[in-house]
């Protein structure tokens, strides 16, 4: 058996749902320590190019920053200077001229010597350092604009120096004020020309460098930015990868626990997906490979369960929970249903003569049959042995529709059974008796179905076999009296409830020449039971056996006893023998034995066998007499006239008696006819060489006919009923014909047998 596979699940929710999974097919590629160490690797690798990254992107700034500060300002600064040395020298010139003029001098005005002196050095140094800040600031990259700029500048500045300062140098060293103050105001004025000049210069490299330092913090901006989208994207992809991660071991973790679910609540259908090589895709196949192994031993506890191992059909467990939901159903309809009870007929006889292995075969092919007969909504189960029971649903409303439909059915099973069979090299003709219970309105229970379809499977049965019958409630009790009876039969010989009573056989002169054993169960409930009740019973349910040995031994004690006395010891004892008994292999020993433990004399014995047990298997029933008859043991036939036995079949067997039924004695005094027949069988008897008793005979005119004849023996409540042998014994002790014990005056023993009902 294989699971088909699943596809591949995406759902969080559902952990079976197998809808494809790429990034599970993935993963799952890898086993589980793999995938978190690469997990861990590529999150470590991520931390380190996001810091590398960073750091770099902050060193970037950080050097175009400085790069601003260093390389942007640094001609700001030298032109500011340069600004400042050319305002500087302005003023040196203002000094010197402002201190001699406070001096006073009339005529020709000159300067202050020292004053004078020290401005020009001031003057002369000032000159040298804006020589040297304009050859710094010269010295580096320019761009188009700058160098018109500074070249305007430069012409400026070198027309200042040479125009005005160079002069006003000349002028402080010769302390001239006149001169110093024209070209003070030259130096001024050509300042004033130059500043602008210098002013834009700045202007235009501050500019430079504000836009350097814009592009330095625009870098930095820019930097940041990445590093946070960065750092997002790469928690985004890590945290994306980590749930796949996770996802692709929760999710078979999840379908394993939901397949355990399944398992635990009974269901082992459950389909299990795998996917992958790593160790969740081993625990999957595991556990498929288990389920697989569990739904098949599932399967095979149900087939145990509720099928017959033999047929293959439903055993009576199945039968229960269908006739349990036909039952159900009924509450709901107006419906018949039926239950019919098939037992095949003789079916034992297969077993015990051609063995288990045929009898199997046969059941075999008589349950193919049956099989192939009942079809849905019927249903048809084995419940043991030989006995099928088909349940009919969805039968008609109308009881006698319904009872056609089952009768139909009937009739086609055992038609089924019927057909020609090959059994062991041979032809067999199987025959069915089949019971009948019609059922609604959930009116009863499944017991109490199947032992109705029971009770009219045996009226089948009574009838003679291969039939059907229709549940008749009669009948039940009928068949509750005998389960009853047999069940009580089991005990009845330990329990020493048996007692033999005894029947005289009495000659013509009314001497008794003999007497019949009969057998009286006196039940401590059920009371006296009839032997025509139980005896039955007994042969069907094998128990003859025990109670047939039984009897034979008392009776053997009996005539044992009997040869002390002198009254006794010409008495034959006759003792009932049933066909089960007769036909048991052991028959002949038992009787010998019984013979041997006892003592008595076999020539006293006689048994009592019955047409149809004789006729049935004549050639071993007369090996069977012979051997008994060697040991002098005599034989009877009883209840003569009421089978068909030929007299070329009479002939061979080796009879003593005949005793002619007590049916054609009871009117031979007004019915002529019975009057014929008895002559018939006596002159048939004296034929054969056999003696004749009547029995039955109730009354002297019967004797009397009986007599006329020449029947010579009689047996029956005219000379006395059967007794214990206590009063037996008295009886015989009575002069002959002079009394006749009867119901009333000995003792109620045909009286108090009765039917239990
Ligand atoms: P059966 O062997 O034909 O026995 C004669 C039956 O007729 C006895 O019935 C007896 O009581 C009855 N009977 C005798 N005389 C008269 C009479 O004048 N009028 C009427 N109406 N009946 C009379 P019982 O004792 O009820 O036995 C019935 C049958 O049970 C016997 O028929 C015999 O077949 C069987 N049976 C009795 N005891 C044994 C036994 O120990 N072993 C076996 N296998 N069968 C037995
Ligand atoms: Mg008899
Ligand atoms: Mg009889």
């Amino acid at each position: 058996m294989s699971t088909p596979p699943l596809p591949l699940s995406s759902s969080w929710n559902d952990p079976l749902d197998a809808r494809p999974d790429v990034g599970h097919a993935l993963f799952s590629r890898f086993r589980i320590g793999t995938r978190l160490a690469a997990m861990m690797a590529l999150a470590v690798l991520v931390a380190v190019v996001l810091a590398s990254a960073g750091i770099q992107g902050l060193a970037t700034s950080n050097e175009s920053l400085r790069t601003v500060h260093e390389e942007r300002m640094k001609p700001v600064r030298m032109l500011s200077q340069i600004a400042h040395l050319m305002l500087s020298n302005q003023h040196q010139l203002q000094m010197a001229l402002a201190q001699t003029a406070a001096q006073g001098t009339p005529g020709r005005v000159m300067l202050h010597p020292d004053f004078a002196r020290n401005a020009a050095q001031a003057i002369e140094h000032n000159v040298i350092a804006i020589n040297q800040l304009w050859s710094l600031y010269t010295a580096g990259p320019r761009t188009a604009q700058e160098q018109a700029l500074s070249d305007r500048f430069a012409s400026r500045r070198a027309h200042y120096l040479r125009e005005a300062v160079m002069p006003a140098l000349a002028a402080l060293r010769s302390l001239d004020y006149q001169d110093t103050q024209r070209l003070a105001a030259q130096v001024r004025q050509l300042y004033e020309r130059a500043s602008p000049e210098v002013q834009t210069l700045i202007d235009l490299q501050f500019d430079q460098a504000r836009a350097a330092y814009e592009a330095g913090v625009q870098r930095y901006e820019q930097t940041r930015r990445l590093a946070i989208g960065a750092l997002l994207a790469s928690m985004a992809v890590l945290g994306f990868l980590g749930l796949m991660l996770i996802r692709s071991i929760v999710r078979p973790l999840r379908q394993v626990t939901e397949v355990f679910r399944h398992i635990a609540d009974g269901r082992f259908d459950t389909p299990i997906h795998v996917q992958g090589k790593d160790e969740t895709a081993v625990v999957l196949t595991e556990l498929r490979a288990m389920q697989h192994r569990l739904a098949s031993n599932e399967k095979a506890i149900h087939q145990l369960a509720y099928y017959d191992p033999l047929t293959d059909l439903p055993n009576r467990r199945l039968l229960r929970d269908r006739l349990q939901a036909a039952l159900t159903a009924s509450r709901q309809d107006d419906r018949h249903r039926a239950v019919l009870l098939l037992d095949l007929d003789n079916f034992k006889n297969i077993n015990d003569t051609l063995g288990h292995e045929i009898g199997d075969q046969h059941l075999l092919e008589m349950a193919q049959r049956l099989r192939t007969t009942v079809h849905a909504p019927h249903f048809i189960a084995r419940i043991g042995g030989d006995e099928f029971v088909v349940l009919m649903d969805q039968l008609s409303a109308h009881e006698a529709e319904a009872l056609a439909e089952a009768q139909a059915l009937a009739v086609q099973l055992q038609t089924a059974v019927a057909r020609p069979c090959p059994l062991a090299g041979q032809v067999y003709h199987g025959t069915a008796s089949i019971g009948i219970c019609l059922f609604r309105h959930h009116n009863a229970s499944i017991k109490e179905l199947l032992k109705r379809a029971d009770a009219a499977m045996y009226q089948a049965k009574n009838a003679g076999r291969n039939g059907h019958c229709l549940f008749d409630p009669s009948l039940q009790t009928q068949q509750e009296t005998r389960a009853a009876l047999e069940a009580a039969l089991r005990g009845a010989v330990a329990a020493r409830q048996f007692e033999l009573h005894y029947q005289a056989q009495v000659s013509a002169t009314g001497r008794p020449v003999g007497a019949e054993v009969l057998l009286r169960w006196n039940h401590p409930v059920f009371g006296p039971v009839a032997p025509a009740q139980f005896i039955p019973i007994a042969e069907a349910s094998g128990l003859i056996l025990p109670i047939g040995t039984w009897v034979l031994e008392q009776a053997c004690a009996q005539l044992k006893a009997w040869e002390a006395q002198a009254c006794t010891r010409h008495l034959e004892l006759a003792v009932n023998v049933s066909a089960r008994q007769f036909r048991h292999p052991d028959f002949v020993a038992q009787v010998c034995r019984a013979l041997e433990q006892s003592g008595a004399n076999p020539a006293r014995l006689v048994l009592e066998l019955t047409e149809s047990m004789v006729l049935d298997d004549i050639a071993n029933t007369v090996a069977k007499m012979q051997a008994l008859q060697q040991r002098g043991v005599r034989f009877a036939l009883d209840d003569f006239g009421t089978g068909y036995s030929s007299l070329a079949q009479l002939k061979r067997l080796p009879l003593h008696h005949l005793k002619i039924d007590r049916s054609f004695v009871q009117d031979i005094v007004s019915d002529p006819s019975d009057a014929a027949i008895v002559q018939t069988i006596i002159g048939m008897a004296r034929n054969l060489g056999l003696s004749v008793i009547a029995e039955g005979v109730e009354t002297p005119a019967q004797r009397q006919s009986l007599l006329q004849l020449q029947c010579l023996v009689f047996q029956g409540y005219h000379f006395n009923q059967p007794l214990p042998i206590g009063l037996f014994e008295q009886w015989l002790e009575q002069p002959p014909l002079s009394s006749v014990p009867t119901a009333a005056n000995a003792t109620p023993v045909a009286s108090h047998q009765r039917e239990v009902p």
